[in-house]
């Protein structure tokens, strides 16, 4: 299931009452022009109020992205190729089987940098 930032979504709308569109018919003294503007106002109030702060808040984490970086023991290459979590530093030697580190939760789904292999740096 998606979540939404509902301050993110808070912050979208207060925009929105800003606009041209949001603000058409207020204080034009066109009676038809200003009961618009108040149909929309009050329209956007209820989605406001009934639909976003109502809902409850999900007890979510936000994701951390990582990647697996080849590893070697202190210069030597490990007899089977063995790979690190760029966050935590949990080691694998199966990181395209791993979707998430074991360790850390991180998801692995980060494009690894060029320079990360330990073997260019020395
Ligand atoms: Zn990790």
């Amino acid at each position: 299931m998606p979540y939404i930032n509902s301050d993110h979504l808070l912050s979208e709308i207060e925009e929105l009452k800003k606009s041209p569109w949001f603000n058409r018919g207020n204080g034009s003294g066109n009676p038809v022009e200003e009961d618009e503007y108040y149909v929309r106002k009050d329209a956007v109030e209820c989605v406001v109020d009934i639909c976003i702060k109502a809902e409850p808040a999900a007890d979510v984490a936000p994701v951390v992205h990582a990647h697996w970086v080849l590893v070697d023991d202190y210069g030597k290459p490990f007899i089977d190729p063995t790979y690190e979590c760029s966050i935590c530093k949990q080691l694998t030697t199966t990181p395209r089987s791993e979707k998430f580190c074991h360790n850390c939760g991180a998801k692995m789904d980060e494009e690894a940098e060029e320079d990360e292999n330990r073997e260019d740096k020395q």
